[in-house]
């Protein structure tokens, strides 16, 4: 391990300024998927800590709120700085608890450094307006303020710039924050709590809170302190949280489960359209929300792209992430392996051929093969639910209609991608494509100046963009009267 990393390795929770354990002492520990050995232990709090860390953000918010946005964007640029200046540090530690490759544990350490710089910036383009009265003595101001206390939640996929996207609107916007990352993942969490003390962040602005999730989100979403729930995780534990959060009517933003399609049209650049396919589904192992859950191939090129990506798959090298060269790294934990398992064996029994992968890497109890399957069918169960591993389906379609109706033909709503040459036929299926997130002849999309979110049940609101500050303020009328004119 990197001296670096070891500084940046925190076993403990940050409230109001300070590093503390969970008041029972509780512990919870960390492995690292690849290996299984231990990395470390962090604490087990609840909803005491939860409160403690509440109260000290409210506290916070009440001088925070005051500060400039040039101040705030001062220490965002800080954070930033250290973010790119200890990139190895932080992505060594990233793989050591996720598993993925150190290539793309560097990749989300710079992208969350890229956020936060585009949240500095935007957060000093924070505009109200003056509105046109319709009153001769009136005049109508409108003006954006911080919501206050944000709670956020994140997973374990992208432990680092999840935050990134919450983390950097809540500081330009004068906002406080109180974070629960995910248990798998906590210490790229808890990172930034050094990177925010490191950067001049005032005590009881940022805290971390690690341990029982449903009672720390039990908290989080019912103390009326907490004003706004930011979430990324599950569709089902979004649906929980949502009701969790209406009993206060907190502002909300929720980015939630996908099962993104991928068309690939008869006149594709098929070279192009695997090398995006392997990107949107490999990346992670297959574990993001944004993945490629379906393959959609028309019929004159089918054989073509399903021998193609076979072989690219079976290309791939994979190995542990900390391994030079390795390019899929393991799956989260050994029941994520027996999910894959079992959506495999449930196509190969309703006939799914398997034409790369198929089985658990000889690593193994994480490590699972790429996977190519043909002849995918609705009635497999892969056509409705998110795979979140290295598993590929290929269904094949005639018409264009087709494609976009079985591409739409799902409560989610998150991430689409499609590969045509033709340009009407481009514009009329993402006109069709009900998809927060299209990527038209790319395969992986995100980028800070870009909103990110999804639709019907993938998700409320955005990250990113100009759009993504929005979601961290409030808008307030003012009417000035009696100015006798
Ligand atoms: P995933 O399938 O990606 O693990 P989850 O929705 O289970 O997605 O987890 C995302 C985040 O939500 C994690 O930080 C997890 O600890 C947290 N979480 C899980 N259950 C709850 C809950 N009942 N209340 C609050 N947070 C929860």
């Amino acid at each position: 391990m990197l001296a670096k990393t070891q500084h940046y390795l925190k076993q403990a929770n940050l409230i109001a300024g300070e590093w503390v354990v969970a008041d029972s002492g509780d512990v919870l520990t960390v492995t690292n998927p690849a290996t299984g050995l231990e990395i470390g232990k962090v604490p087990s709090a609840g909803k005491s800590e939860t409160r403690r860390a509440i109260d000290a953000a409210a506290e916070a918010f009440e001088t925070f709120s005051q500060t400039t946005a040039n101040e705030r964007a001062k220490i965002l640029r800080n954070m930033h700085d250290a973010m790119l200046d200890n990139q190895d540090a932080l992505a060594e530690l990233l793989t050591m608890e996720q598993g993925k490759p150190l290539a793309e544990a560097k990749g989300e350490i710079a992208i969350g450094a890229a956020y936060l710089l585009w949240f500095a910036e935007e957060g000093r383009r924070v505009y109200g307006d003056l509105v046109p009265s319709p009153w001769a003595d009136r005049r109508i101001m409108v003006r954006k303020e911080p919501v206050g206390v944000v709670a956020a939640i994140t997973p374990w996929n992208f432990p680092s710039s999840m935050l990134a996207r919450k983390i950097g609107p809540a500081i330009a916007t004068g906002c406080t924050s109180v974070i629960k990352p995910a248990s798998q993942t906590p210490y790229s969490g808890l990172a930034w709590g050094v990177l925010a003390e490191e950067a001049g962040l005032p005590a009881g602005v940022m805290n971390i809170v690690t341990g029982r999730a449903s009672e720390i989100g039990g908290e989080l979403t019912r103390n009326p302190k907490v004003k706004k729930l930011t979430f990324t995780g599950s569709t089902e534990v979004g649906k929980t949280l949502l009701k969790q959060a209406a009993g206060t009517v907190k502002k909300v933003s929720m980015e939630l489960g996908g099962n993104a399609p991928f068309i690939i049209f008869n006149s594709a650049d098929i070279d192009r359209a695997v090398e995006g396919a392997i990107a949107a589904k490999f990346r992670n192992s297959g574990q993001t929300c944004v993945c490629t859950n379906r393959f959609y191939v028309q019929s004159k090129v089918y054989n073509k792209f399903v021998d193609r990506l076979g072989e690219a798959a079976e290309a791939l090298k994979v190995g542990p992430g900390l391994d030079a060269g390795t390019q899929q790294g393991p799956l989260i934990d050994e029941a994520a392996v027996e999910k894959v398992e079992e959506l495999i064996g449930d196509a190969e029994k309703k006939g799914g051929r398997i034409v790369a992968g198929g089985k658990r890497h000889e690593l193994g109890k994480t490590f699972y093969q790429p996977t190519v399957i043909a002849d995918a069918k609705s009635r497999m169960r892969f056509a409705r639910e998110e795979i979140f591993g290295p598993v590929a389906p290929v269904f094949k379609f005639t018409k264009e209609e087709d494609a976009v109706r079985l591409a739409n033909d799902t409560e989610f709503g998150l991430a689409c991608y499609f590969y045509t040459q033709d340009l009407g036929q481009a514009y009329r299926v993402m006109e069709g494509l009900k998809y927060g997130l299209v990527g038209i002849n790319e395969g992986v999309i995100t980028t800070p100046e870009a909103p990110f979110g999804g639709m019907k049940e993938s998700g409320l609101g955005t990250e990113g963009g100009r759009h993504g500050v929005d979601e961290y303020l409030e808008t307030k009328y003012i009417c000035v009267g009696g100015l006798g004119l």
